[in-house]
């Protein structure tokens, strides 16, 4: 017997409603997930329209109490069709129910209301109207004539304007309508994202490098391949307009495009330059627009006004019925990870709606994830390389400075002597500066400041993290040291194992902190300063941006937020202070994550016609992640690093899964995880080849009064890990234990937890 899942309103939050149904026999062979169905419906068992969001052999309810499904619509492939079955996707491969899987993919209708502009326009002749006007100044009807009299002066008159300025009330308009002397006309204007934005269409002549690849992609496209490719062009080689031109192609065979760049990429400038070259055929989405404003442009995509969607993750489920590419610029970004259950990864995602749309996927980075570059070296992507600046801008000039040789030479301050030398030397010469420092990593990690050394964990090579037992902040001998990964624990130490020194310090400068050094060092100096803090309102990072564009400031403070999608032709030294503190967060993608934010900061160093110079200030100046991002070398960095991930089984060479399990009595979550942790050995038996680690403690171990344990499973195969969440995620749910507790998956983890 087989029994399908069906959603009958898609376009609201009842999602959460699933009802189930007996497929007849007759249909079992045709049905198929995200399939429209006629089911009968409530008491009276009317007919209407669902969805199928899933197909079962079991049910929790009496067989002959179940409805049966009246019938399949074949024919019908509409775009909640395919978001349905994307929805099914996500949830078999990332974790979650259906219905938080379909809550991402289906833009839910919000209770703003469309917005509809109402004119009153004239109807009847101006005489007519006239004639009536004289008639009413008799009766002394007022009302009714300052609405002829406005009519008759404008021709037609805002409906609002009406209503409140002029105090008519709908029943004087209705008896004029009634006449026939005026009408009300209803022009739906969607919310647009650009404001009154004048950009201009700037086009140049590709280069060899952005030559070739377009016509490689146009002859692949053209001739009916479909793939996903892999751009890694250094910062400034002119990707944009490599995505640009794959746009216009595609478009123009009447198929639709969606462009994904990360929130914080996604700035005026970036913005313009696609609605310079596409005008009203794109839109965009952002977090900052309204969900009304952003449901409008879900609107204008299925009614087929725009071709062209650029945002961040959730553009991904714009309901376009025809994508012919999916373009996905800094793919290597973070942010492109989901937070929330379902975790999901919008590079993976991005790859199954292609493949169910029969489009093509194009990836661009100046640093690829080691994901996408170990797939593209083993021929699953295909790899297209730019070298060199698109404007003949010259790589900058990078020192190393090694911070454990200014302290020995006494130089206590947070710049070494090279980099304030060149800040100097900057402000004489009215150029401008960007100070990054790297956010990352200040979750406590404990150092050595004589020689760089940093506690780690024997078994994981990850750093250890300082709890603290009175108060995260302060170091002291109370603390412990703990592994988040392992759980292995050891106690601080007054000296350094290395050299003996007894600097040892916890980690962590803020911007703020490090605004006012600066300003104090060079009083002189403008500075502006861009963090979480500074750029909360609307606008608030756009501004900053620009006043530092416009030359109102001298120096630009700011965390990872300020090296990306801005081109400052006038910024000819980039600082990066602590460029290892990213080393040292508990994940395995820190050497990834310094490596890509040392060439982003970098990248953002003489993008004009002066040569630009870069400081990198670090305890580590020896580590590959760093002495890589310094010559520019990607690949160097990728041989080392893919050698490690491979040695430590982490990905991409295999796949971890994570298991978060929380609950607001440490007991219940202890004894579910250790039942997870036998269950999943009665799972796999001898079959599957994994690695369980864990449980342990998160590195949070207790949160908003929820404690929280983790399992990690490694695998080399992605299936096995599939296997054993959809096992367990069956088990759970009739698990005692399991309503006290609440477990999330997280698939190749992009933060450490
Ligand atoms: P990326 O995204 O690869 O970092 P961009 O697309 O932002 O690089 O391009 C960097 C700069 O080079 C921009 O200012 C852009 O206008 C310019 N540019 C791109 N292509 C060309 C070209 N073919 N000729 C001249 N300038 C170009
Ligand atoms: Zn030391
Ligand atoms: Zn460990």
């Amino acid at each position: 017997m087989l029994f399908a899942d069906v959603i009958v309103d898609i376009s609201h939050e009842s999602i959460d409603k699933i009802f189930q149904y007996k497929v007849p026999e007759r249909l079992c062979d045709d049905i198929t997930i995200g399939m429209k169905v006629l089911i009968p419906f409530g008491k009276g068992n009317k007919r209407i329209n669902g969805y199928v969001v899933g197909l079962g052999s079991e049910t929790d309810y009496e067989v002959d109490k179940i409805k049966e499904i009246i019938n399949i619509d074949n024919n019908s492939i509409t775009i909640e069709n395919n978001l349905i079955k994307l929805a099914y996707y996500i949830k078999d491969t990332f974790g979650g129910t259906i219905n938080e899987a379909l809550k991402v993919v289906l833009p839910v209708k919000d209770t703003v209301k469309e917005k509809n502009k109402r004119k009153i326009v004239t109807k009847a002749d101006k005489e007519v109207i006239r004639y009536e006007l004289e008639a009413n100044k008799k009766k002394n009807n007022t009302a009714r004539v300052r609405v002829l009299e406005a009519v008759l002066k404008y021709g037609s008159i805002d409906y609002d304007y009406a209503t409140y300025q002029l105090k008519i009330t709908k029943s004087v308009i209705d008896y004029f309508v009634s006449m026939g002397l005026i009408e009300v006309e209803t022009i739906v204007t969607y919310r647009s994202p650009f404001g009154n934005i004048n950009a201009e269409d700037k086009r140049f002549d590709l280069n060899d490098s952005q030559r070739y690849i377009v016509e490689d992609f146009i002859k692949e496209y053209d001739s009916g391949i479909r793939n996903t490719y892999l751009i890694h062009g250094v910062t400034g080689s002119g990707k944009t307009l490599v995505f640009m031109e794959m746009i216009e192609h595609v478009i123009a065979k009447g198929k639709q495009v969606i462009m994904l760049i990360p929130e914080i990429a996604l700035t005026y400038q970036t913005v313009n330059r696609f609605y310079g070259r596409f005008k009203d055929k794109v839109s965009i989405l952002n977090s900052r627009m309204s969900k009304g404003e952003r449901y409008d442009q879900y609107l204008r995509a299925k009614n087929h006004d725009i071709s062209i969607m650029i945002g961040p993750r959730s553009a991904l489920f714009t309901p376009f019925d025809n994508i012919g590419l999916i373009i996905m610029d800094e793919e290597h970004e973070n942010s492109y990870k989901s937070e929330n259950v379902p975790k999901y990864h919008a590079r993976e995602v991005a790859i199954e709606r292609a493949r169910m749309s029969g489009a093509s996927v194009v990836l661009g980075s100046a640093t690829p994830s080691l994901e996408a570059y170990y797939r593209a070296k083993k021929g699953i992507y295909k790899l297209y390389e730019m070298t060199k600046r698109a404007n003949d801008a010259v790589m900058p000039k990078v020192w190393i400075e090694d911070m454990r040789a200014e302290l020995k030479a006494k130089n206590k301050s947070i710049f070494s002597r090279r980099l304030y030398m060149l800040i100097n030397e900057r402000l004489a010469r009215k150029e401008q500066i960007m100070l990054f420092i790297n956010r990352r990593g200040y979750s406590g990690f404990v150092s050595c400041r004589s020689c760089g050394y940093v506690f780690k964990c024997p078994h994981c090579d990850i750093s250890l993290t300082y709890h603290s037992t009175v108060n995260d902040k302060k170091y002291d001998n109370n603390g412990k040291l703990v592994c988040h990964y392992c759980g292995y624990e050891q106690s601080t130490a007054d000296v350094c194992p290395e050299c003996g020194s007894d600097y040892i310090a916890l980690f962590g400068t803020g911007t703020q902190k490090i605004e006012d050094y600066v300003k104090r060092m060079f009083p002189m100096a403008r500075v502006l300063r861009m963090d979480a803090d500074t750029t909360g309102k609307k606008h608030g990072h756009e501004n900053i941006l620009s006043d530092f564009a416009k030359g109102n400031a001298d120096i630009l403070v700011g965390t990872q937020m300020i090296v990306k999608g801005h081109d400052f032709p006038n910024v000819t030294l980039v600082g990066i202070l602590a460029a290892d503190l990213s080393l040292n967060t508990n994940d395995y993608k820190a050497s990834e994550r310094t490596f890509q934010l040392i060439s982003q900061a970098a990248g953002r160093s003489g993008r004009g016609e002066k040569k630009g110079e870069v400081v990198i200030q670090t305890y580590r100046p020896e580590h590959y992640s760093i002495t890589s991002s310094a010559c520019n070398d990607y690949v160097s960095f990728y041989e080392k690093e893919i050698a490690y991930r491979s040695f430590m089984q982490y990905p991409p060479v295999a796949n971890i899964m994570v298991m978060l399990i929380i609950s607001k009595q440490e007991e219940y979550a202890e004894a579910l995880s250790e039942m997870i942790a036998s269950k999943t050995e009665t799972i796999c038996g001898e079959q599957f080849e994994y690695r369980l680690i864990g449980p342990v403690n998160a590195t949070l171990s207790k949160a908003n009064d929820y404690y929280r344990k983790l399992i990690y499973i490694k695998s080399n195969d992605y299936d096995t890990l599939k296997y054993i969440k959809n096992n367990l995620e069956k088990w759970l749910l009739s698990s005692k234990q399991y309503s006290k507790c609440n477990v999330f998956f997280d698939f190749n983890p992009v933060n450490g937890y």
